[in-house]
């Protein structure tokens, strides 16, 4: 039940893990939080038709973990229940980068490998329990509605998809959690709302991914190893992490169309063209488990809503249907996670300052997500610009954070491979790459 009533309905498209968080968050603030998802109710881990990037690794970076655990207290624990695995950064976890293994370190954070559709079975479990919320399963979102000044959002049509029914449903803040497909741009479009300006970056890239059974043998000192392409002369990358149930999620990724098969023999051919041969010596050695899927990532997308000077009153929009980045590092659910927590903190401002007027969320909202973008679209698309054919605008500083961040990446010190580490896991800020120790250690004493 929600601590101090902001709003009678609040109504979340999507049950993704921006869908999920959200409506966790608003159930503290509206006496009912309704989400609306497509697809049918999953009763059981895996992956599902609205999140076809559920067949591929998903890495939970470590200020997500925290994020998620302040939101949902005791997940962890429900996770490593389901048997996901712990692993130690820089003791358990092998990282090839820029041509270089990052050179092992101690007092690495511990992190947590499962499959998404693990992940995503966990929070939802936890959220599905939270009295105020009602999941609708089976249900599109068609279009939101206008008040009759034409400035507010009140309600949402809502197809019910086995029977095609229509009904309207009225609330006092929607928001759209739908990923990267949303078709919110269209709908401002069509209420003569202006629509934000689009980043679009285009590395042309893909994942093939499959479950393999470890081999009963198996025997190493790196529970999880990652190679990724060295830039711009490499292309390919691999990795394996250790998930529920005995297995490895093995991924093989390729740049600038260079995409990795899905018949086993070429996928295998794929990781063996890795530079290094880690990743081919572990999963040659382990069965698949079921097929391979693919995943096609073209562009990656940011919509700066933050720059926005009008938007509709009672509405809000999160996660991937504002930004999709690269998913080579890890940051969607990370992200989702963050800015979740945005909503939460404008919410209780609102409380404590005893203000209940909650039309003008959207400014303060996006111009607090904003402040997470910047820092992963950038880290991403920096990656993204090393290849030539990657098409979209390189910012002015793109040269120099190259020259700086492959100093950083190639240092071989483990004080710079813990603090990189801890960027790449958004518990730091990136500006701690520049640290006098972390400079003296990259720049000079190499
Ligand atoms: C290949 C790949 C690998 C990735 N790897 C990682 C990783 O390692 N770590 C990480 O943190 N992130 C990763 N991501 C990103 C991550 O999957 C997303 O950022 C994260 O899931 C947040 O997404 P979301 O909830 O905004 O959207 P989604 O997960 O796409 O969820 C949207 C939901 O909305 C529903 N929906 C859509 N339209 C409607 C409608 N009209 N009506 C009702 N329901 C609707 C869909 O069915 C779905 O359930 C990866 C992404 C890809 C593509």
């Amino acid at each position: 039940m929600p601590h101090r009533e902001l709003g009678k309905r609040a109504i979340v498209i999507g049950s993704g893990f921006a869908g999920l968080l959200s409506g966790r968050v608003l159930a503290d603030y509206f006496t009912e939080v309704t989400i609306i998802e497509r697809d049918a109710e999953p009763k059981e881990p895996g992956p599902r038709k609205g999140v076809p990037q559920g067949h591929h690794i998903h890495v939970l970076l470590k200020a997500g973990e925290k994020a998620l655990s302040d939101l949902v207290p005791g997940i962890v624990d429900d996770l490593l229940q389901k048997g996901a695995t712990n692993a130690v950064l820089g003791k358990d976890v092998r990282w090839h980068l820029a041509g270089n293994w990052l050179p092992p370190f101690k007092n690495g954070m511990t992190t947590f490998f499962q499959s998404r559709p693990m992940l995503e079975h966990v929070l939802r479990s936890q959220v599905s329990r939270i009295d105020n919320i009602n999941i609708q399963y089976g249900r599109r979102s068609l279009h939101y509605g206008l008040d009759p000044t034409g400035k507010k959002v009140e309600s949402v049509t809502v197809q019910d998809i086995a029977t095609g029914e229509e009904s309207e449903q009225k609330a006092d803040l929607v928001l759209d959690a739908s990923g990267a497909g949303t078709d919110l741009l269209k709908q401002l479009s069509a209420f003569n709302f202006p629509i934000p300006r689009e980043s679009v970056v285009e590395p042309d890239f893909a994942y093939s991914s499959g479950f393999f059974e470890i081999p009963e043998n198996w025997q190493d000192k790196w529970k999880s190893i990652l190679i990724y392409p060295k830039a711009p002369e490499g292309t390919r990358g691999g990795a394996f992490v250790p998930v529920e149930g005995g297995k490895w999620m093995v991924t093989a990724a390729g740049y600038c169309g260079d995409y990795p098969p899905t018949e086993i023999d070429g996928f295998l051919g794929f990781l063996k063209s890795l530079p290094e041969p880690d990743v081919f010596n572990a999963v040659s050695q382990a069965s698949l488990i079921g097929d391979l899927h693919s995943f096609k990532f073209k562009k990656a997308v940011r919509r700066h809503f933050e720059e926005l000077k009008h938007f509709p009153k009672g509405l809000l929009v999160m996660g991937d249907a504002v930004c999709r980045a690269n998913p080579f590092f890890g940051q969607g659910i990370t992200v989702a996670a963050l800015e979740a927590q945005a909503l939460q903190k404008l919410l209780e401002q609102k409380v404590s300052k005893g203000d209940p007027y909650i039309d003008n969320l959207a400014g303060g909202f996006f111009k607090e997500i904003a402040k997470v973008l910047d820092i992963s679209w950038g880290m991403a698309v920096g990656e993204d610009f090393k290849y030539p054919a990657t098409k979209g605008k390189r910012p002015g500083s793109f040269a120099i954070t190259r020259w700086f961040k492959d100093k950083i990446m190639s240092a071989n010190d483990p004080d710079v491979a813990n603090q990189f580490y801890k960027v790449m896991h958004f518990v730091d800020k990136p500006i701690k790459l520049a640290k006098p120790n972390i400079l003296y250690r990259a720049f000079i004493k190499r």
